[in-house]
């Protein structure tokens, strides 16, 4: 809850996270296409049912039903997969070697049932491998070479063959569908450096934002949380605790004459020391902890699930800790702690807040360099 470390995204480069991005788009984007091919095939088989060779059409849907198959477990091996593995490394390879099979299936296997004496045959099953491209280009649109080679795969074998046929029709058809091809090949580029755009865009925009965000809540001299970050997830810790009835103690910490610090050693010495406090801070305590520093020489922390004698213990080991700071050249540097919990205070957050507050100023009068524990 303390956190305000670097976020998970900071880790991986925006390249790394634009690839990722393009990887989830390919799946979401293409699972439908799977199916799609091979439906496409069926619907060509059964218009051309009196016009294809039958046993070369039932092996072609065989072989097209087994790489669907094999794409499917695929994808679902995907989608089953835990987040953190969903990496371009791990996925890339596949997708490529499972939509090279199935891409290779479709094509050859139309140049397979697409009889040589037969035009409108021909035209049908050109007909359909041009919409297979087209679906080709809206499903990979996120991996321009996967859409070139699929479209190549499906395209070529009908149309190079029909190109060097004799018949003026079979040449204008192949001419055709390069033409078309043509357009798709610059099509592609676009549409895959749009998206690679509108990824990085929102990935650089996120990135800006969890910076900015951070930045407004740190302190920036010790790492801390500063003043309104620590009230805001005070807040939260403390009805988190008030839901669960828990009790929740609150250590307010302030230095000892840290003003005679400043004067004697100068203000960087003083700066010095508040970030290594900063350091004993946030080294000293759990994750589901709230810290921060206040402003000034002031830091405050709330404990959760915690009792107010364990707040004690805690408190006067930060003063322990504090003492065996090395902090050259300032010597002897000591704090004084006001404790407050729940348990014994009925009050809202600033209440307890005041209440321990008013602890710490005891802890002054008394002398300083101890613990006061409200009653
Ligand atoms: P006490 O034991 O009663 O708390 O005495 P004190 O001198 O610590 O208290 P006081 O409130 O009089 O002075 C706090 C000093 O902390 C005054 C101010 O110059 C210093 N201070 C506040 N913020 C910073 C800071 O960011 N850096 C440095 N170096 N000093 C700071
Ligand atoms: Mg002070
Ligand atoms: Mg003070």
């Amino acid at each position: 809850m303390n956190g305000l470390g670097r976020g998970q995204d900071q880790d991986f480069s925006i390249e790394e996270q634009v690839r990722t991005d393009r990887l989830h788009q390919l799946f979401r984007q293409s699972f439908f296409a799977v199916f799609g091919s091979y439906m496409a095939a069926i619907m060509l088989c059964w218009l051309c049912w009196d016009r294809f060779e039958h046993n070369v059409m039932v092996s072609w849907l065989a072989l097209l039903a087994g790489a669907t198959l094999l794409r499917v477990a695929m994808f679902m091996a995907y989608f089953r997969s835990p987040k953190s593995e969903r990496t371009p490394q791990r996925w890339e390879r596949r997708y490529w070697s499972t939509l090279v099979l199935s891409a290779g299936i479709w094509g050859a296997g139309a140049f397979a049932v697409m009889p040589t004496d037969d035009r409108l045959s021909q035209a049908l099953v050109m007909l359909f491998a041009v919409g297979m491209s087209v679906s080709a280009v809206s499903c990979y649109s996120a991996y321009r070479y996967m859409t070139l080679g699929s479209i190549g795969l499906v395209l070529l074998p009908c149309t190079l063959w029909l190109l060097f046929q004799p018949a003026s029709m079979q040449v204008g058809m192949a001419m055709a569908v390069l033409v078309f091809s043509s357009f798709v090949v610059g099509a592609t580029r676009k549409l895959s450096e749009a998206l690679e755009t509108a990824f990085r865009l929102t990935r650089e925009m996120e990135r800006a934002h969890n910076i900015s965000t951070r930045a407004a809540q740190t302190d920036e001299l010790t790492g801390l949380m500063n003043r309104r970050a620590f009230f805001e997830h005070a807040q939260l810790l403390y009805n988190q605790c008030k839901r669960n009835q828990q009790p929740l103690c609150v250590l307010m910490l302030d230095m000892d004459h840290f003003k005679a610090i400043n004067d004697t050693y100068g203000h960087q010495a003083g700066d010095q020391v508040l970030r290594q406090i900063g350091g004993v801070i946030s080294a000293s305590f759990r994750q589901a902890d709230v810290y921060g520093r206040l402003g000034g020489e002031e830091f405050a922390v709330l404990l959760p699930d915690t009792t107010v004698e364990v707040a004690r213990d805690i408190a006067e080991q930060l003063i322990r800790a504090i003492a065996g700071l090395i902090t050259e050249p300032v010597l002897g540097l000591t704090a004084s702690l006001g404790v407050a919990s729940t348990q014994s205070v009925d009050d809202d957050l600033h209440g307890l807040m005041n209440t321990a507050d008013k602890a710490l100023y005891r802890a002054k009068a008394q002398g300083r360099n101890q613990v006061a524990v409200a009653s």
